[in-house]
């Protein structure tokens, strides 16, 4: 699955997210829900590496979590762009790829 793909999903999943929640998904909206799931994977990752309460979780269970919130974390910045129009394809190109040449 490419990122156009990636992205239709996740824009349909927010899209019931936004109907079943009752929200509004306005300009700044994006960017606050960017940082709360970076905040719930760094509250995991602590977990994870023992420096945060570990709710009786086991090691592979906390690890899960991670991946999970990792997910919520780029399905919110696939979000972010499709909202501000930004090709994350080309931006990834313009900024890391460049020093690649
Ligand atoms: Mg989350």
């Amino acid at each position: 699955m490419d990122l156009k793909e990636l992205t239709k999903k996740v824009l349909m999943v927010s899209d019931q997210y936004e109907k079943n929640c009752k929200i509004k998904r306005d300009e700044d909206w994006y960017i606050l829900k960017l940082h709360e799931e970076i905040g719930e994977l760094t509250q995991n990752y602590l977990s994870y590496t023992l420096r945060g309460r570990n709710r009786n979780l086991t090691k592979e269970e906390l690890k899960n979590n991670i991946s999970h919130e990792l997910a919520d974390v780029l399905g919110q910045i696939l979000l972010f762009a499709n909202y501000h129009d930004i090709d994350i394809e080309k931006s990834m190109e313009e900024k890391w790829f460049s020093y690649l040449k």
